[in-house]
Order: C-alpha cells, then structure tokens, then sequence
C-alpha cells in the first residue's frame, strides 16, 4: 500500500523528498517510525524499549538510492539498537551500498526494457516477429494435441509509401500508430496482433470453426483499414490487402505458415489491393484446378463460348460517346458469366489466347456490323491484345483475313496494347505498330503508368493515344501525387500529339478533376460499365434520340 509522502511523514518519506539520507538519531522522535515501533499503548512511550523486535531498535537511517539521472529508485532503511548518529564509517560504506543498488536496480531495468524491445515493436508496442512466431510455435503445438484450426492472416498497407513520401516519415508513424491501434480494437482480445516490418502485420488467429469466420476477420481489418484519417489538414485513406493461410491445410509449421500467408497476401495484391485471398483457395488446388480449367478453355474455344462486352468511351468535352472498348467475356456453362481476370492469364500459360484473341477480333467486327444496321454512329472500337499475340507473326495476316470476312475498314478499330508488350522487343514491336498503323488501324498504349516505361519513351511508340491507368485514376481527389502524375501525363502526351483516355473513372468529381487537366475521353463505371450488345445498342439510340431533339 502507498503512502502519501509528505512532511511530518517520517524519515523514509523525508529521504524520498529530499533525495538525501535521513538520520533520525532518537526513533521515538519520528512520527512514523515512532508510532510503528513503539505504538500507543504499548508501556512506556518513548521509554526503554517495550514489546516485540521493533522494541529494540533505538535509531535509524534512510538511504534513498538513486539513478544516474537522480531519479529515485527505492529506500535503503537502517536500524540501530543504539541511539545517535551512525559513524562515519557506517555513512561511507551505506553511501556504497545504495550506489551499488542503484547499478544493480537500474541493469534490472534495462535488462527487462531490452527484453521487451527483443520481443516488441518499438513504435507501436504490438509484438515482433520473434514474440509472434513463438505464440504461433505455441498454438501449432497446442492445435497438434487438440486439432483445432489455427490461421495466419499477412496484413500488408497498400500505398503507404505515398503517405512516407508525401507528408514525411513522422506522420508516416503516426499512421502506422493509428492503424495498428485500431486493428487491435477491432480484433478480439485473444488474438495477436503483431507489427512485423514497415507497413506489415500479422494476425494469428486459433479460435475460429469455419474460414467464413475469417473472411469475417479479414473484412473487419479492411473497413479499420479504409476510415479516413487526416494528416497536416489533409484527409487521407490507406487500404490493406490480406493473404490467409490454415493450419493443417496450408502448412505444418510456423515458417510454411507465414510464407503461405505472405503469398496469399501477393495475391490480394494483384487482384486490385484492398481484398483478402486465402492460400488455399486456388495455390493449393492451383494444378488440379488448372488442369481442369485449362480443358474447359478449349473446349469453350470450339464451342464458341466467348463473348464481348462494350464499355462507351466518353468525350469529355461533347459528353457523348466517342467510342467503346470490347472486353472479352466467357459464357461458362456452369458458372455463368466469367470475366477476363479468371482466365486470361491462363490462357496466355496454355497458348491458347491467340485462338481467344481472334475469336473476340471476330465477335467485334460481326459487332460493328451490326452497329451500322442498327444506325448507330460513335469512334472506334478497341481491342485488347496481350504479349503473345503481339509477338505472333500471323496476326497482322489473321487480322486482316476476318476484317475482310466482315467487310470492316480498319479504320474502325483500334487495338490496345501495353506497354511492357513494347520494351520486351522494343524495335520488334514499334516495326509492327508501324505496320499497323500504315494499314489504318489506331493504336493506344494501355494501362499506362503501371509499366516500365518512362514519359519520355511515349515519343518513340508510333501509337495514337494513351490510356491512363484507373489506379492513378482512383485516388484522384485524395492522393496528390497521382493527380499531380495523371496532369503531367495529359501534358506530356499533348506535347506529342497524343489523346488520353482516362480509365476506370468512378465518380464526378474525378471527371471534374480530369476536364479540368484537359483529359480528352474518358472510360469508367461513372458513365457506363462494359455491357452487352444489345445494350450497347440500346444506350447508343437513346443518345441519338437526345442529340436529335
Ligand atoms: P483493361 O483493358 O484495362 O480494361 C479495363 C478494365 O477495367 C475492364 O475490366 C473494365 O471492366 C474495368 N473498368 C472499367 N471501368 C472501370 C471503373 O470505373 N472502375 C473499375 N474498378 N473498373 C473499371 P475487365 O473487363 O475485367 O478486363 C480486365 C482486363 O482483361 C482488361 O483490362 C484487359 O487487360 C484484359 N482483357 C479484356 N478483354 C480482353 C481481350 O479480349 N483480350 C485480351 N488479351 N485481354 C483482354
Ligand atoms: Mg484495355
Ligand atoms: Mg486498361
């Protein structure tokens, strides 16, 4: 129990406050010591001594041992049996004694701050790896005896690095103090939150009966994640991608585990950020899926499966539709309507994307035919091509041969490339962009920003417009360093005659945004996503319809 130090407490209190040793020649004298040794009652008050050990103790003294920096760490109290001033020999050795226990006391300290630093993040007091790692060592072996489910859950921010560069690395902490808070508030207490590299986390979690349950844990941390925050009067967003890995399904150890994890969280982070992938959805069961996707492709290539959907291309000035993109859809019989993210990087594994690519070349120059019957008048209609078909030397010949089929001048389409597709094989590729364009087709440069290439590269494409990544796009108010790259780009490209689509544009004030940087056309869920013919008809018409009024 404390007692409150003050004066007229005693001689230990007395050392406290003062910081120097108290001598209290006559004990009976001291109100505190005084009451303690010889309490009221007990024969004769300050006499001879009375009952019990205490009794016997006639003077004392109190030491108080000190820090380095004159702090106070504890009392040193001697008693005396006889009364008076101990002698200066006594005074020199206690005056060691309590430096000594100063040392001694202030190693103890810094021997457990070291310890909890060894096992603790500095900036966010979560713990590290190595405490992290342990507590999972622990629930394996627990979950061993017990085969109750344990998960690992790699918690990486996305885009922090912006924040770093754009307000500093001091407000870089503060945001990385606030989010580690919050994630802990929105975890429950029993599991543990760890801080194991710059922007990186990782939860363990051993109570939970079904993966709904952490998919449940994951989206918890991804809203924590997305509430604003404000640095320097500015309002800011992260978001976090997670990647999930079970015990015993996606490894037998800690090591398996948390690698698994972080390839999970990979995951999460090529498909679009702010999303969480478990290992084993698909890497587990990655070759058998595979195998069995793979099939299902060719068949669906023999059975003419594919179809394109358009997404307008809007003017920016005129607001009208100034042209369409054509994305490939897959009409699976089993699972419905299948978009290129599930299929066409195996596609491209398996060679089989030249087969689909023509297919889609087909289904839109068939499209564009029935656009002209339907009376329907807008720009071009792009196509995507990816790496292998680029680099195919019958494409050009197998170009030509169904636009011919379909009776479609060249001029009506336009053909998306990207630019990693161009600096593989650089003069390779700009020959056949060359070539194309000779023979009247228009070329952009897609998903531009996201490559290797630099502004200065775009002078050497022999392409028409370029296209703006939507994840510069997305961040636009909030993120001023992709505004500030989305503006120099439009410059940059009108310096070289170049129009620029704006992709991927969700909201009116980034259309705002983009007129203002003197974006030409731009292509986003705003307007309009990729819909079917029929409707593309349909939205066209209604224009029509307005414009002729
Ligand atoms: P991309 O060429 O960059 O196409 C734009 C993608 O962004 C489309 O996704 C489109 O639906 C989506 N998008 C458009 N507006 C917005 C928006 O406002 N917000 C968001 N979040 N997304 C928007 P989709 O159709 O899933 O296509 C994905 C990618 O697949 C395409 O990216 C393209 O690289 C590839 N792809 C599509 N069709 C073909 C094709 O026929 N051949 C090849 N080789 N690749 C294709
Ligand atoms: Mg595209
Ligand atoms: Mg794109």
């Amino acid at each position: 129990m404390a007692s409150k130090i003050g004066d007229g407490m005693g001689a230990i209190s007395e050392a406290v406050v003062t910081k120097c040793p108290v001598v209290v020649a006559d004990i009976a004298l001291d109100p505190v010591l005084g009451r303690l040794l010889h309490p009221p009652g007990a024969h004769g008050d300050g006499g001879e001594g009375g009952d019990g050990d205490g009794a016997s103790y006639r003077a004392s003294s109190s030491w108080p041992i000190m820090s380095k920096r004159g702090q106070i760490l504890g009392i040193l109290s001697m008693f005396y049996q006889d009364a008076g001033t101990p002698s200066s020999t006594d005074m020199t050795l206690v005056g060691i004694g309590t430096d000594l226990a100063g040392i001694a006391i202030e190693g103890k300290i810094a021997d457990d701050t070291i310890r909890h630093l060894a096992h603790h993040d500095e900036l966010t007091g979560l713990p590290n790896r190595f405490l992290y790692t342990r507590h999972l060592e622990k629930a394996l072996a627990h979950s061993e005896r017990t085969n109750a489910p344990v998960a690992v859950l790699f918690l990486d921010l996305d885009r922090f690095k912006h924040i770093n560069d754009s307000f500093g690395h001091v407000a870089g902490d503060g945001v990385l103090r606030t989010i580690s808070e919050r994630f802990t508030h929105c975890l429950r207490s029993i599991d543990i939150l760890a801080r194991v590299g710059g922007d990186e986390f990782i939860v363990l979690v051993d109570d939970f009966s079904t993966p709904h349950q952490l998919g449940e844990i994951a989206q918890r941390l991804m809203h924590e994640a997305t509430q604003p925050f404000e640095i320097d009067g500015q309002e800011c967003q992260i978001s976090v991608s997670i990647g999930i890995a079970t015990y015993p399904l996606d490894g037998a150890d800690a090591r398996t585990l948390l690698k698994h994890a972080d390839i999970a969280m990979y995951r999460a982070k090529a498909t679009g950020k702010n999303n969480y992938q478990f290992y084993s959805a698909t890497m587990n069961t990655h070759t058998v899926d595979r195998l069995a996707l793979e099939t299902r492709l060719r068949r669906a290539i023999e059975r003419n499966e594919f179809v394109v959907h358009y997404q307008p291309k809007i003017d920016i000035e005129t607001g009208l539709v100034a042209g369409a993109e054509a994305l490939v859809r897959w009409m699976h019989p089993e699972r419905g309507l299948l978009y290129p993210g599930a299929f066409i990087e195996l596609a491209e594994e398996a060679g089989l994307i030249g087969a689909i690519g023509l297919q889609v070349i087909d289904r839109t120059c068939a499209g564009i035919r029935r656009f002209d019957q339907a009376g329907i008048h807008f720009g071009r209609v792009a196509i995507n091509l990816s790496a292998r078909q680029f680099s195919e030397t019958a494409l050009l010949n197998d170009v030509a041969r169904i636009v011919a089929t379909h009776d479609v001048t060249p001029s009506r389409l336009e053909f998306e490339i990207t630019e990693s597709m161009v600096m593989n094989n650089r003069e390779e590729a700009i020959g056949l962009m060359d070539r194309m364009r000779e023979l009247g087709y228009t070329l952009s440069i897609d998903d531009f920003g996201t490559g290797y290439s630099s502004l200065a590269y775009l002078k050497r494409f022999p392409v028409d417009s370029v296209k703006v990544d939507k994840s510069f796009i997305n961040d636009i108010p909030h993120d001023a360093n992709d505004s500030a790259i989305v503006q120099a780009i439009i410059v940059m490209a009108h310096t070289l005659g170049l129009k620029v689509t704006a992709e991927g544009v969700e909201t009116a004030t980034q259309l705002e945004i983009l007129r203002g940087f003197g974006c030409d056309e731009y292509q986003g869920f705003y307007y309009s996503k990729a819909v079917p013919e029929a409707e593309f008809i349909a939205l066209l018409q209604r224009q029509h319809a307005l414009a002729a009024v």
